[in-house]
């Protein structure tokens, strides 16, 4: 049997070229290897943000980029997380095992107190407890996250074996942290800083629907240097970028070719943009004309949603039955 694989998603608006290269194209590998289950997190974002304008709206905005981007409802679960109360039910009962002082030591935690000190709900404090039930409902194994995730995976891992021992059960196996893609990447952003960021603002994004004509003018605004002030002499970062972009949507050839004159010192920064651009523009047109049409199909969605819900409410009933049953109440 495939190993099950847990990983959520927050509806927090649109893909950009960093997320698609950064997580998405591990999930594509993901849900042909493993039995993986992908749920788009809408009540893990209440914890920071109670009262959103459009929920529904940026829920469905996130399950359409997935599935015109590749993420196949046969091939994997996805699912929106509030579509499955068996997780909810699962939180409550794990948070009657959930003690304050660990909760508190949590560094997103601690992270959040400092950073948002007029919203410190309950809610935020359990957050990981949320996270143990939404990877524990499906008794997940591997669970494809960044470093940042490893403190809460170790909590679902302690919570869930607390649960068993407390309960003399074995229905929770151990999440374990993985990284499945071999060819992850850091996408930079165009202003010349680190990772491309949404936090960094609309013009160092490259969004997989941008237009073609936002798209050529955030590229021919992206920040370079005054170029190369002796032949031979190291690229800036904000060039480097610019090729590591290139590396990402342009032929071998053109790369090299302007590698060349970066060593001749004879680059022209403004004719490697035209180039960029244009090849961005064929990598991102097909993709912008998918999430377009997937977008405009809410029947296809709201089957996909319902089709996603049910294939995962069936794994999740038999374990809330199990976790029902270990606890002394009745089954469901
Ligand atoms: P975020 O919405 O920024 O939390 O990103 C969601 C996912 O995309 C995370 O797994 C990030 O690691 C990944 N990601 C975001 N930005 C980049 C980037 N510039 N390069 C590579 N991966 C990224």
């Amino acid at each position: 049997m495939k190993e099950i694989v847990v990983s959520g998603i927050r509806p927090t608006g649109k893909l950009h070229l960093g997320n698609y290269f950064g997580a998405f194209k591990n999930f594509l590998t993901l849900q042909e290897e493993f039995n993986s289950y992908f749920f788009i997190a809408d009540y893990h974002s209440l914890t920071t943000h109670p009262t959103q304008s459009d929920m529904a709206g940026s829920v469905k905005r996130v399950l359409a980029e997935y599935i015109a981007l590749g993420l196949d409802p046969e091939k994997c679960t996805i699912y929106i997380q509030s579509d499955l109360p068996e997780t909810a039910e699962l939180y409550l009962m794990l948070n009657m095992n959930a003690y304050l002082g660990e909760l508190e030591r949590v560094t997103s935690f601690k992270d959040k107190v400092r950073s948002q000190p007029n919203n410190i709900n309950a809610g935020l404090l359990t957050y990981p407890v949320l996270m143990a039930a939404d990877i524990l409902i499906h008794k997940g194994v591997k669970v494809p996250v960044g470093k940042d995730q490893e403190q809460h995976l170790e909590m679902a891992r302690t919570f869930g074996n607390r649960f068993n021992r407390l309960y003399q059960t074995d229905i929770f196996p151990e999440p374990q942290a993985f990284s499945a893609g071999k060819e992850l990447v850091k996408v930079p952003g165009l202003t010349g800083g680190g990772k491309m960021s949404k936090s960094a603002g609309d013009a160092d994004t490259i969004y997989l629907d941008e237009s073609a004509e936002t798209l050529k003018k955030k590229i021919m605004r992206a920040v370079s240097d005054s170029g190369p002030t002796v032949p031979g002499a190291p690229k800036s970062q904000p060039v480097q970028n610019l090729f590591d972009l290139m590396s990402l949507v342009c032929k071998t050839e053109t790369i090299e070719f302007f590698d060349q004159e970066h060593k001749n010192g004879s680059i022209r920064y403004g004719d490697l943009k035209k180039q960029l651009a244009a090849d961005m523009e064929n990598f991102i047109a097909p993709l912008r004309e998918k999430i377009q049409d997937t977008l405009n199909n809410e029947k296809r969605l709201d089957e996909i949603a319902k089709f996603g819900a049910e294939k995962a409410r069936k794994n999740a009933r038999e374990t809330m039955n199990a976790v029902r049953e270990a606890v002394g109440f009745k089954k469901n």
